[in-house]
Order: structure tokens, then sequence, then C-alpha cells
């Protein structure tokens, strides 16, 4: 992507680190150690995540799912280490109303390109979504309606590529890293198909 970006979290049009991120060392500040997304929301690509999410368009899993794998193929080595990719979990009404988690079918794509195993060690509880919350309020409301599964699988000391449709704040990738590392993953990064530009 064109532009300059966090180093860090990836958030177009920041300097080197962005107000959120701010100086090393980030581990402490925001468990996610890293984010990218492959493109900013806007234009077809809105108009075909809008497609796939809301109007359950399951047969875009495949296109949109290349656009990660290509991003993942593009970018540096870094991008293809790690142990087991890990879907942003979707809640139970919204997969049984389209048939499919969207998060979940790109997770799906992503983990077969890289040849890691899919693991699903956090659930979506119930609880309102980030809407129009603030990047704090949706912080504590990512912490409230993620968790751990009750017998989720071992990933003590593993890599984690966290997978998920459309970035906003980071604040989601935060909560759920942090779920993560509660469970012992050793490192955790987020890559998004997109990103929307800033609310705050
Ligand atoms: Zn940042």
């Amino acid at each position: 992507m064109a532009g300059e970006i966090c180093a860090r979290c990836g958030r177009p049009e920041a300097s080197r680190r962005c107000p959120d991120c701010g100086e090393a060392p980030w581990a402490s500040a925001r468990p996610c150690d890293s984010l990218r997304q492959t493109a900013i929301f806007e234009g077809a690509l809105r108009r075909a995540i809008h497609r796939y999410k809301y109007d359950g368009m399951k047969c875009l899993a495949d296109p949109l799912g290349e656009m990660l794998t290509a991003w993942l193929e593009g970018s540096s080595a870094k991008w293809r280490e790690f142990d087991a990719v890990v879907a942003v979990p979707g809640s139970r009404a919204r997969g049984w109303e389209l048939g499919f988690h969207h998060s979940h079918e790109l997770a799906l794509r992503v983990a077969r390109f890289l040849e890691l195993p899919l693991l699903q060690p956090l659930r979506r509880l119930r609880g309102p979504g980030q809407m129009g919350l603030s990047r704090q309020q949706r912080l504590e409301n990512a912490h409230r309606i993620y968790g751990a599964r009750r017998n989720p699988p071992d990933i003590r000391g593993m890599r984690i590529l966290l997978v998920d449709d459309v970035v906003t704040t980071g604040a989601t990738a935060d909560a759920l890293a942090a779920k993560l590392k509660a469970l012992e993953a050793s490192s955790v990064r987020m890559l998004a198909l997109a990103r929307t530009v800033e609310l705050s």
C-alpha cells in the first residue's frame, strides 16, 4: 500500500509511530504485536466486503481471501512465519443467519496458503458489536464480548496470525491478542483485509 503507515499498527497517514502506539516498548501498551491491512476500506473493496458480510455472498470469500494471500506473498518473510492462524470469532446468531462466518472463511484460506492449522481458541460472547464506539469504548467492549473457549487448543509458545475483514482502531486486535497471550501465545499479529479511516 502506498503512503506512510504506523510501523507497529499499520494506521494509514501516520508517521513512523501513531499516537496510540507511541514509543517502544510497545508490547506493554498494546498486546497485538503488529497489525497490517491489504487496503483502505473504500470504493469497490468496501462494496465487496458489504456484499460478503451483510448480504451473505459467500462466493466472495475466494477473491477476498486471495487479497490476503497475495499480500502475505508480497510481504517480508516475517509475515509468513507463524505457527497457527486464528479467525476473529463471529457471533453465533449472525453465523446462523448467513450460513458462514466471514472471518473464519478468510482465515481458512490464509491457513491453507501458509500450510498452517486454523485454530479457534476464542469465542464471541453475547453483547453489542463495536459500531459507533470510541477507541477506548471499543477496547473495553472487546474485552467483554470475546473470551477463551472452555477447552481451548494448546497455543503455548505459538506465533499467531489473527485474521479479520475490517479493522478500525485495532482495539479488537489488542483485546484478542491479550486473550491469546493469556493462553501463552508467544506473539500475535493481525492481518485484515481493509482499514477504515480513523474515527477519533
Ligand atoms: Zn500505531
